[in-house]
């Protein structure tokens, strides 16, 4: 694994190791008020998503799709997002976050502003799905075993 000093991604895991694979890692953000909140963090220090190879490429978004596909199971959301920027941290990683239009920031982006208070109750459901949830994550990531 090359690794990069100074780099977030490269010195600390990012989350709470949810699944770890020989190239990548999924993490739990942990954000408080999104609870489906996870992170793929590829192992390697490459910026862009066109520094993998092909087979990599698909590796790395089976992988997010398999916890997309766990989080539409197990949370069943209003909307999953997607994203990756690596402006702060150029370290390639993909957010992977259940979103619903209860969420504090619906239908904005988690990085946008807040809509609404925090609704405590189906945040408290939604943290109760976690165990649930990360155990058909890694299900579904053991799987791959590419
Ligand atoms: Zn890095």
């Amino acid at each position: 694994v090359s690794s990069i000093v100074g780099c977030a991604f490269c010195e600390a895991e990012g989350g709470r190791v949810v699944f770890r694979h020989a190239k990548f890692r999924v993490v739990h953000a942990s954000e408080p008020n999104f609870p489906g909140f996870y992170r793929l963090i590829w192992a390697n220090h490459l910026a862009e998503f066109s520094d993998l190879s092909a087979t990599d490429q698909l590796l790395c978004m089976q992988a997010v799709t398999a916890v997309e596909q766990a989080l539409r199971q197990v949370c069943q959301p209003s909307k999953i997002n997607l994203a990756s920027f690596g402006n702060v941290v150029p370290h390639l990683h993909w957010h992977i976050i259940a979103r619903f239009v209860w969420d504090t920031h619906f239908p904005q982006p988690f990085w946008g502003e807040a809509q609404r208070a925090v609704d405590a109750t189906r945040l408290h459901q939604l943290q109760n799905q976690l165990p649930v949830l990360e155990k058909v994550i890694v299900e579904k990531l053991t799987q791959l075993n590419t």
